[in-house]
C-alpha cells in the first residue's frame, strides 16, 4: 500500500468549505463504543455519530455484510434492481405498516421523496388546491431546500432565495392550533415522533392520536420523520409501534445504515402508486453495498434482546445522571426515550450546552447537544454496560470541571 500523506486539523481550516466547525479531535479508529484519535488517546463514544452507530463502531456483523457484498457488486444503479435492495425492502415492509419502500442516501433526501409523494399523492387524488404542508417548530428535517423550509427554524432555512411555499408552522403539541390551522387544502402534516435536533421534546399522547385524527378527517397524509427515533433509538424498531400511531409516510436513515449512508422512505400500497415510473429518483439510493449494510443492522437491531437493551441501558444512564445531579445540581430535567437521552441544564448554566460538549471530549468522553441547553447522549443500542459506568465517571469529571470553573 502506497504511503498516505500526513494529515491535521489545521488542514480543514484550509481545505474544507467552513460551514462545520469540527472538534480538534480526529478519530482514526472504533471498536464498539470506543474510539482512538490520531494520538491514540481513547474515547468513550456516547454520540454515536450523531444517532447513527447503532452497532457501535465496525460490528463485526456489519464489517461482515459490506466486505461480502463489496467482493460481489458495488454498484447497478436503478437501471436494474438488486438482490440487497431488495432483501432489505422486504424486511421493512414485513416489519412495518409499510407495503413499499424508497431508498435514498440520507434523511433529508428521504424526507424530500416524502414530500414530494405527498404533494403528488394530493394533486392526483384531491386536486391542485390541496398543497399545504404543516410542520412544527424546532422541528428538523434535513438540509436541502424543501426539507429545510418544512424544518421548524428559519435561521436554517433564511437567506437562500425564495423557499418552497404553502408550509406553515405551529407550537408542537398544540393541538388546538393545528385543529385550527387544518382545512381541505391540508397535503400533509410531518413531525418527528420525539424532536431530536429541537432539544429532544416529547410529544404528548393526546396530541400523536389527535393529530392522527384530523389528519383523517382532513383527509391529509400523516408523516412521521423516523430518521433519529427510528431503528431502536427510542427502544421500538419504529417509535410509532410504541406509539401505536401508524403514519401514513415514515421516513428512516440515521440508524438504519449503522454508519453507511442509506435513507428509506416507507409508505402504504394506495399512496406510493402515485410516483409512477419517472417521477422522482437517485443515482445512488438503493446502492447494494448500503443495503447490505442496512438488512444486517435490520437483523440485529430487530430483535427483543437489542429493543430490551435499549430500555435497561436507559435506566442505568437515567439513574447514573440523577447521581451526578444530585452532587452537582446542573440539570433541570432529563429529556428523551430510549438511547436519545437528554440532560437538560438549569437556569444558573443555560447557553452552556456547548462547554460541557468539549469538557467531555477533554476528559474522554464523545457527547451531542441538542440546542444552547440540551446535552445529547446518543449511544450504541448494544453499548456494553461497562462502557455506560466509565462514560458516565467521565461525564461527572466534565460536570466537574464545569461547575469549578
Ligand atoms: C438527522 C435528521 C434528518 C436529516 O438527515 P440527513 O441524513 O442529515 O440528511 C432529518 N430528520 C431528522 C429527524 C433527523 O434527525
Amino acid at each position: 500500500m502506497s504511503e498516505k500523506m500526513q494529515v491535521t486539523r489545521e488542514l480543514f481550516d484550509e481545505v474544507m468549505v467552513p460551514n462545520y466547525a469540527p472538534s480538534n479531535i480526529i478519530p482514526v479508529r472504533g471498536e464498539g463504543s470506543r474510539v482512538w484519535d490520531q494520538n491514540d488517546n481513547e474515547l468513550i463514544d456516547f454520540a454515536g455519530g450523531i444517532a447513527v452507530n447503532c452497532l457501535g463502531h465496525c460490528h463485526p456483523a456489519l464489517v461482515g455484510a459490506i466486505t461480502e457484498q463489496a467482493n460481489k457488486i458495488w454498484h447497478v444503479s436503478n437501471i436494474m434492481t438488486n438482490e440487497p435492495a431488495l432483501r432489505l425492502a422486504k424486511k421493512l415492509t414485513d416489519a412495518t405498516f409499510a407495503d413499499r419502500v424508497y431508498f435514498a442516501n440520507s434523511g433529508a433526501e428521504s424526507n424530500e421523496a416524502a414530500l414530494k409523494l405527498a404533494r403528488r399523492w394530493a394533486l392526483d387524488n384531491h386536486g391542485s388546491h390541496k398543497e399545504q404542508i404543516i410542520a412544527f417548530k424546532q422541528g428538523f428535517h434535513g438540509r436541502t431546500f424543501f426539507t429545510v423550509t418544512v424544518g421548524g427554524q428559519e435561521a436554517y432555512s433564511d437567506g437562500f432565495g425564495p423557499k418552497p411555499g404553502a408550509i406553515d408552522h405551529i407550537e408542537y403539541n398544540d393541538l388546538a392550533a393545528l385543529k385550527a390551522l387544518m382545512s381541505d387544502k391540508t397535503c400533509a402534516v410531518m413531525m418527528e415522533p420525539l424532536q431530536g435536533e429541537g432539544g429532544l421534546n416529547s410529544p404528548t399522547n393526546e396530541f400523536v392520536k389527535g393529530v392522527r385524527e384530523l389528519c383523517n378527517e382532513h383527509n391529509a397524509l400523516l408523516i412521521f420523520d423516523e430518521i433519529q427515533t427510528g431503528f431502536g433509538r427510542l427502544g421500538s424498531l419504529y417509535e410509532y409501534i410504541d406509539l401505536e400511531v401508524i403514519p401514513d409516510i415514515l421516513t428512516s436513515a440515521k440508524s438504519l445504515g449503522g454508519g453507511f449512508p442509506i435513507g428509506a422512505m416507507l409508505t402504504t400500497k394506495d399512496i406510493a402508486s402515485s410516483l409512477k415510473a419517472g417521477t422522482h429518483g437517485s443515482t445512488y439510493g438503493g446502492n447494494p453495498l448500503a443495503c447490505a449494510v442496512g438488512e444486517a443492522v435490520m437483523d440485529i437491531v430487530n430483535t427483543p434482546e437489542v429493543l430490551n437493551g435499549v430500555k435497561e441501558k436507559e435506566i442505568q444512564i437515567r439513574t447514573g445522571l440523577e447521581a451526578i445531579n444530585a452532587k452537582y445540581n446542573v440539570f433541570s430535567d432529563i429529556r428523551g426515550k430510549g438511547l436519545l437521552l437528554g440532560p437538560v441544564l438549569n437556569e444558573q448554566y443555560h447557553n452552556r450546552a456547548g462547554e460541557f460538549m468539549k469538557a467531555s471530549a477533554d476528559h474522554g468522553l464523545m457527547v451531542l447537544v441538542a440546542g444552547a441547553n440540551v446535552i445529547r447522549f446518543a449511544p450504541s443500542l448494544v453499548i456494553p454496560n461497562e462502557d455506560i459506568v466509565e462514560g458516565l465517571a467521565k461525564f461527572e469529571q466534565a460536570v466537574a470541571s464545569v461547575v469549578n470553573g
